[in-house]
Parts: C-alpha cells; structure tokens; sequence
C-alpha cells in the first residue's frame, strides 16, 4: 500500500484498510513480550500490581489471539500495521529469501510490505515516540517515520546510548532517563522502556506511542513465581504514572510463553532435520527455524515453529501426512494450507509449515543447537498453544461494541475507536 493511502479526514485516519480515530488524548500501545495470560493475575493476587487490579476491575480485560507463528517479530508488525502478516509481509525473525536463496534475518525494513500506522498518524499532525527494548525491531517499527524533536522519535533501551537526532530523532537518552544502558538479557532491559517512556510523556507528551519489552524473564520464570511478580510489579508503578498523566493505555503481548521441557527439565526437542535426514537422505530437505535470531541465549532457537524447503522429488502432502502421524506433532500443513490457515505470506513459508504441541520444540539438528545458555528449563513459544495473549485497556468499552474474536493487532482501534 503506498504512503497516499492513508489520509487524515475529519480527525480521522485511514491506513492499511483500517479507519481510526485521532487521539483525544495521548495513546500508549503497549507489547509485552511473552505475556501468557496469568502472569498480570498471580501479581494482582499477590498483591504486588494495584494499578492492573484496578484496570482489570474497571477498564477493559479481553483475551485475544496473536499471529501465528507466534513470535516476536511478526507479532510487533501485526499490531503497528493492524494486519496480519499475509499483508504485512513479517513472518518470523528468519527466513530463506527466495530472492537469494540465502537464510537472512527478516528485520531489515525492506521486508516490510506495507507502512506502519505511526508514519500516516504523523502526517495527521500527530508526535510519535516508539521505544523498543532490543535493538531488532527498532529498523522495523520505526520505518517511514520523518525524525527529530518536537517530531518522532524511535530507539531502543540496548543502543540507548548511542541514540542521535538523525537517526533515531533524540540524543542523550541515558541522561534523560536517568539510568545506565542494561544489559541486553535483562529484566532492566523492559525497565528502561518504561522510564523512558514516563519520562517522554512528561517531557514531550507524544499523541501516540508505542512501547515494546522483551520477554526475558518469561522465558525462564513462569506465571506466579517471585521473579514474574517482581516484573510485573515494576510494569505496574510505571503504568500508574502513565495513567496519572491522562494517557489511553492498551496492553497487549506479541505471543504467550510455556514449558518446553520434559519431567527431568530436559527441553522436549523433535529435531526435524535429523529426521527429514532420515527420510529423504542427508541435507535434501531443509528446515528453518523463523525463532532463529542473533539473541538465542535463553531459547537456544527452539520454538514450536519450523517450515521445510523439499526437494523437488518430495511430495508435500506426503510428507505432511507422515509428520501428523508424530506424537508431537499439532499441524503439519502444506504451504498453502499455512498461509490460508494463519493468514501468512506464502512466498515467505517453506514447501511445509510443522507446529509442535504445547510442551513440545522443533529444532534443526541435535549437533547444530547449542543449549549451554539454558540455565532454566525451556520456556518458549511459536505455535498455537501460545495464541492466546491479553488484550487490556484503562478505558471502559464503549456501549454497543459487539463481541467479535478480537486480535493483539486490534490494539490501536481499542484504545482510538473503541473505549469511552
Ligand atoms: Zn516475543
């Protein structure tokens, strides 16, 4: 969709097919990386986040469904675009780009296929800030966007020192905050997106931000534990000056998380690679994890989301058959059947798309996965058993919304078009 697209028209914007309303108040759309539902509960239990207590009572609380595959990438584009990924084009951290044939990271902007909402909001008149924990995503989400102060703004806490006017429309970030660059495998990491966040809001009151965690600690410590509490404890105090400054705040997640072991804390591996090895002879069929990313320390790149290149003399709905009669196996499903199914590019997806069960990762080869950094037993994500993600705004829907299945990307029109 070209830029001219999206137009303002009495107070309102059209982009990727999608009408909203400009903001009456700053808006603040935020992902939780890795957010299962249960997490924003066991803290209210235990006394440890009064301010989700009170939204959870008085605002809006709905479940929602992310995209599948359920990761990171494609989630954060699905809920900035509105869209799903068959529009947008992001369909994982990684993939084999039919264009070289080579296996590339997706976050290079040139992969996305349409423009965010934050450039056509800009054009409407409306400042942006977009703050992202890792550096990954900042490419992405920031695409289109003119910056510089008084204008948009776009970075993320790991580069937040090396922030500058022309790249990234701010300088300085650490000073104004007030903390030290984390560690990228952190919890400070999110920590530093939320007081940056606070700190802008006070300072330049954007109409429309946009903030983005990462989801370290849910990948080792579940729903209810000390660490999870702490978290979501430190999400709460920020969010409860959010709302004191007068801000629309949607939360969301980009995909929920789960065990991924078995009883002796082993990770549950079907590695796919070895077994297409097995089927078809050596390296003739190729697997690809879209987990794949430069930072795999806390997943050792096992997810729930694998697709498969087959040579020519292979047939797919063979082989998907085969793989079905695997325990472990929750879908295997030819790359049409995928991208009709999950609303996906199929120029993008391998000749197969596999989904694991819940406790259950796919992996490549046993030798090619380096599982040194799992200190914890495996928590992690990609397939459909990790769909399911809150949808949580501090405004009470308006009276007459109709119940619909409602998606993480339908963010922004909940918190614009949607509550009181
Ligand atoms: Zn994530």
């Amino acid at each position: 969709m070209s830029p001219d697209s999206a137009r303002a028209i009495d107070g309102e914007v059209d982009v990727n097919g999608r009408r909203y309303r400009l903001p009456r108040q700053p808006t603040v759309v935020i992902c939780i990386d890795g957010s299962e539902p249960g997490y924003i509960e066991r803290a209210i239990e235990m006394g440890r986040a009064p301010w989700f207590g009170k939204v959870l009572e008085t605002g809006t609380s709905l479940i929602a469904d992310c995209v599948v595959p359920s990761f990171t990438n494609p989630n954060n584009l699905s809920i900035v675009t509105g869209q799903p990924p068959a529009v947008h084009g992001i369909c994982g951290n990684y993939f084999l780009d039919p264009e070289t044939g080579r296996e590339v990271m997706m976050n290079d902007p040139k992969f996305l296929r349409v423009e965010t909402l934050f450039p056509a909001f800009q054009r409407a008149g409306c400042r942006i800030a977009v703050i992202t924990a890792k550096d990954k995503l900042r490419g992405l989400l920031g695409k289109g966007l003119a910056l510089g102060p008084g204008k948009a703004c776009s970075f993320s806490s790991e580069k937040a020192d090396q922030a500058t006017l022309g790249e990234n429309g701010i300088a300085d970030v650490p000073e104004l905050v007030g903390l030290p660059v984390p560690d990228v495998y952190s919890a400070a990491l999110s920590a530093f997106v939320f007081a940056a966040g606070v700190r802008l809001m006070e300072r330049d009151r954007p109409e429309i931000m946009y903030l983005s965690t990462t989801d370290y600690i849910q990948h080792k410590h579940a729903p209810g534990s000390a660490a999870a509490n702490d978290f979501y404890a430190m999400m709460d105090g920020y969010l409860a000056r959010l709302d004191a400054l007068g801000c629309t705040i949607v939360l969301t997640a980009d995909h929920g998380m789960n065990d991924k072991h078995d009883a002796a804390g082993r990770p549950d591996v079907l590695y796919l690679q070895d077994l297409f090895d097995d089927w078809l002879g050596a390296a003739k069929a190729r697997v690809i994890l879209p987990i794949t990313d430069p930072y795999v320390v806390h997943h050792g790149a096992l997810g729930s989301f694998a697709v498969v290149y087959l040579p020519e003399s292979a047939s797919a709905e063979e082989m998907a058959k085969k793989l079905r009669d695997l325990p472990g196996i929750e879908a295997a499903l030819t790359r049409q059947e995928a991208a009709a199914r999950f609303e996906l590019p199929a120029d993008r997806l391998g000749d197969l798309v596999v989904i694991a069960t819940r406790q259950k990762v796919l992996g490549t080869s046993a030798s090619r996965h380096d599982l040194s950094g799992l200190t914890e037993p495996l928590r992690s994500h990609g397939g459909v058993s990790e769909q399911k993600v809150p949808l949580i705004c501090n405004r009470t829907l308006a009276p007459g919304i109709p119940s619909r299945r409602w998606r993480n990307f339908d963010a922004f029109d909940l918190g614009l078009n949607l509550v009181t």
